[in-house]
C-alpha cells in the first residue's frame, strides 16, 4: 500500500487500531481516482450543487495601484461561501462509495463543520463535528448553522478546549467507529492518505485557473498566491501549477501580532519538525517540544501546524512562504471591499496583503493570481471591532 510522503513529511503516525482504516481509504481512493464515473459525479456536483467553474476575476482597480496585471480565483462564490466545500463533497462521495452510513469532522472557527454538514445533508449522511466548547462560545452562528443542517456537535472540554483538542477527539472517536464512519479531515493534513486526498479534490482550483488563463489567451501567470492555514486553497492552486516553474508559488502564513511577538501561526516561517495529528511537518513548539498556543486574526489560519506537501515545497524551495500579519490582513480586507466591491475572508486577505511582497520578487506589471478561498460576511462581526466608519 502506497503511505504518502513528501521528501520527509506526510507519512502515517497513528495507533495502530487505525491502520487499516487508513489502508481502506487509501485503497478506496485511489480506485475512485481512476473510476470514471466517480469522477464524473464528483464533477457534475462541483458544476450544479457548487457553483463551478468558479469566476477569474481581473481587478482592474487593485491593478493599477500596485502596478501589475492582478486577477482572483474566485472561490468565495462557490456555495457556503469558501473553498471547503469542494473537500467535504469529494471525500462524502468517498465515503459513500466504501459504503459508509456516518462522516465525522474536526472544526475550529465551524467553516469545515458546516461545509461537511452542508456534504452529509446532500449525500444522506450520518453527521457528527467536534468543536472545541471554546470556539463553540466564539462562533455560535456556525454552531446553529451545523445543527440547522442537521449534524450533530460534540463539544470537546479536553486541553485549550480548541482546534487542535477537536482534532484529536475525532481521531479517537474514528478508532472507535471505523466499521461505518469516514473522518473527512478538513486540510491538506493528517496521516497518510489525507493530505493526497484533500490535494486531488482541491486541485480543481489550480486546474480551472490554468484554462481561464488559456481561454484568455495568456499562457501562464507570472505568480500565484494563497493563504495557507492547513494548506488546502494553497495546494488545490499550486498542483495546477506544479510543473511549470515559471510560475512562481507563494503562500502565505499568518503573522498575528508579528513574528516577534511569538503571537501568529506561522510554523513554516517559525516552527520546528515534529509530529502531530499522525503526520511529520512543521509545528509550533515551545522548548519542551508541547505545541504553543496560536494566534491569527482569521480563525480559518489558527492552527499550529502545516500540510506537509507545503513544508517539502518550502525546503525544495518550489514554493516560498511569507509571512503577514493580523494589521496588514485586515488593511488589505478594507481596500478589496473599497475598490473592487469584493469583501474577502480574513483567511483570503492574508494573501492580498503579500502583494507588495511579491511584487518587491517579481517586479512589476507581471500577471499575478490571488486565491480569494473564501467571502468575509462571515468575519463581519471582527472587522466591525477594528475599523470605526
Ligand atoms: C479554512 C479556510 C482557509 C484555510 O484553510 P486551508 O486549508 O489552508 O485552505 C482559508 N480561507 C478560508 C476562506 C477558509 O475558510
Amino acid at each position: 500500500m502506497s503511505i504518502y510522503q513528501y521528501g520527509p513529511y506526510g507519512g502515517a503516525y497513528v495507533p495502530e487500531l487505525l491502520i487499516r482504516p487508513l489502508e481502506e481509504l487509501t485503497t478506496a481512493f485511489e480506485t475512485a481516482m481512476r473510476d470514471r464515473q466517480f469522477l464524473a459525479e464528483f464533477d457534475r456536483l462541483m458544476c450544479e450543487y457548487v457553483g463551478r467553474q468558479t469566476p477569474l476575476t481581473y481587478v482592474p482597480t487593485l491593478s493599477k495601484i500596485y502596478n501589475s496585471h492582478i486577477y482572483l480565483k474566485r472561490e468565495d462564490l462557490a456555495h457556503t461561501g469558501a473553498h471547503k466545500i469542494n473537500n467535504t463533497i469529494g471525500q462524502a462521495l468517498l465515503a459513500k462509495r466504501m459504503g459508509k452510513t456516518r462522516v465525522i469532522a474536526e472544526t475550529g472557527a465551524g467553516q469545515h463543520g458546516v461545509a461537511t454538514a452542508t456534504a452529509a445533508a446532500l449525500l444522506g449522511l450520518e453527521c457528527t463535528v467536534y468543536m472545541g466548547s471554546v470556539d463553540a462560545a466564539r462562533q455560535e452562528a456556525n454552531l446553529f448553522r451545523m445543527k440547522l443542517l442537521g449534524a450533530q456537535v460534540s463539544l470537546v472540554e479536553s486541553g485549550s478546549k480548541t482546534l487542535k483538542d477537536a482534532t484529536s477527539e475525532a481521531l479517537r472517536n474514528w478508532i472507535a467507529t471505523s466499521d461505518d464512519t469516514h473522518y473527512i479531515v478538513g486540510s491538506a493534513l493528517g496521516p497518510s492518505p489525507y493530505p493526497r486526498i484533500v490535494q486531488a479534490f482541491q486541485s480543481v482550483i489550480g486546474n480551472e485557473t490554468r484554462a481561464q488563463f488559456y481561454q484568455r489567451n495568456l499562457c501562464h501567470p507570472d505568480a500565484v498566491i494563497a493563504s495557507v492555514g492547513g494548506g488546502s486553497n494553497a495546494i488545490g492552486m499550486f498542483s495546477g501549477y506544479y510543473k511549470d516553474t515559471e510560475v512562481k508559488l507563494f503562500g502565505v502564513e499568518a503573522g498575528g501580532y508579528g513574528l516577534a511577538s511569538g503571537q501568529h501561526a506561522a510554523p513554516i516561517n517559525e516552527g520546528t519538525k515534529g509530529i502531530l495529528h499522525g503526520f511529520y511537518s512543521y509545528f509550533m513548539c515551545d522548548e519542551e517540544g508541547n505545541i504553543r498556543d496560536t494566534h491569527s486574526i482569521s480563525a480559518g489560519l489558527d492552527y499550529p501546524g502545516v500540510g506537509p506537501e507545503h513544508a517539502w515545497l518550502s525546503d525544495s524551495g518550489r514554493a516560498k512562504y511569507i509571512v503577514v500579519d493580523d494589521k496588514e490582513a485586515l488593511a488589505s480586507c478594507i481596500e478589496l471591499t473599497r475598490c473592487e466591491g469584493i469583501l474577502p475572508a480574513l483567511e483570503s486577505s492574508h494573501a492580498l496583503a503579500a502583494l507588495p511582497q511579491v511584487i518587491a520578487e517579481i517586479g512589476t506589471g507581471k500577471n499575478i493570481v490571488v486565491t480569494l478561498s473564501g467571502r468575509g460576511d462571515k468575519d463581519i462581526g471582527i472587522i466591525r471591532q477594528h475599523v470605526e466608519l
